[in-house]
């Protein structure tokens, strides 16, 4: 029998570690006008698993910024740092399928021995899609029993997927999330996933009991997301993404990766160049009509009076 197609739910889900900039708004605007032009529904995020660098301050600033740009999501923020427990639930699913294993090495040992492989090969050590060097060492390299005994002792640890054993549990067959090309509510093609290209990931960090891959599958999940938006930088994560889901068994929504809005110098923009932040362009005068225009977004039709 033919499905009825999904509702369309999609989420902004910014980090408040700093102000938003041209690039966030732009993607706030496509999300919302996306879920507008569809009657769907637009949820706000707030990914804020790093509690010392997040602050309340910065939500407000998100609440506030959003507003004046006339976008309105359709609930309160959902924020991750009140969900560890669902990513806990997660994680132990995972380790009980023997896909996670504690590992011990801090970022100078891994740094040290990355450094030490490409003196020895002579070549630069394999790296990730955003150019990190992957995780250097083997889960074999320590037994499972000691890697048990050294959690039980307290050593600080991280949590990583073996993604050999991973790809090995989800069985042979291509792995690829339906994307959205020319438009976010436009129709999908299939694009090809190939997480083992960003190694042994990790799962929950020393210091949050999650991570961004990790939270953001399970909130996708939790709030009923049917199609992700969100930058082309995020484009190659979505492997791995599209990995946890199918582990997890959870849905893979549709994905549409947005072009990203870049400095006069071809960069992305960040947080921590103020200039570009709505912020600074409201205080220089700027209106919403402004910032539209800059991002090349048509302007807003008014609206029709009754
Ligand atoms: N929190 C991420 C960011 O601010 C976005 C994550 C996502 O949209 O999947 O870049």
């Amino acid at each position: 029998m033919p499905q009825p197609p999904l509702p369309f739910v999609c989420r902004f889900a910014p980090s408040p570690n700093g102000r938003l900039h041209l690039g966030h708004a732009f993607s706030a605007l496509v999300n919302a006008e996306a879920a507008a032009r569809t009657g769907g529904t637009f949820l706000l995020r707030m990914e804020d698993i790093d509690t010392t660098r997040c602050r309340p301050e910065f939500e407000q600033g998100i609440l506030d910024d959003l507003a004046w740009l006339g976008i309105v999501p359709a609930a309160p923020p959902r924020r991750q740092s009140e969900h560890f427990a669902d990513y806990a639930k997660a994680i132990a699913r995972l380790e009980a399928m023997g896909l996670v294993y504690p590992a011990f090495e801090s970022r100078s040992d891994i740094a040290r021995a990355v450094i030490e492989a490409e003196a020895k090969e002579g070549h630069p050590a394999p790296r990730d899609p955003d150019g990190a060097p992957l995780y250097p060492f083997q889960r074999s390299g320590l037994s499972d029993g000691e890697r048990a005994q050294r959690r039980a002792a307290g050593e600080p640890y991280v949590l990583r997927l073996d993604m050999a054993a991973a790809m090995e549990a989800i069985g042979s067959g291509p792995l690829f999330w339906p994307e959205a090309r020319d438009l976010p509510e436009g129709s999908a093609v299939p694009a090809p996933a190939d997480p083992a290209q960003w190694g042994d990931v990790v799962l929950a960090r020393r210091d949050v009991p999650t991570s961004y891959h990790l939270s953001v599958v399970v909130d996708d999940a939790l709030q009923g997301i049917t199609r992700v938006i969100r930058g082309m930088d995020l484009f190659h994560a979505t492997s791995v993404h599209v990995l946890l889901q199918r582990l997890l068994g959870l849905a893979t929504p549709v994905y549409h990766h947005h072009r990203l809005i870049l400095d006069g110098s071809g960069h992305k923009l960040s947080k921590s160049n103020s200039a570009t932040s709505l912020l600074a362009l409201r205080n220089c005068g700027a209106t919403p009509e402004d910032i539209r225009a800059r991002l090349g977004l048509d302007p807003l039709q008014p609206t029709p009076r009754m």
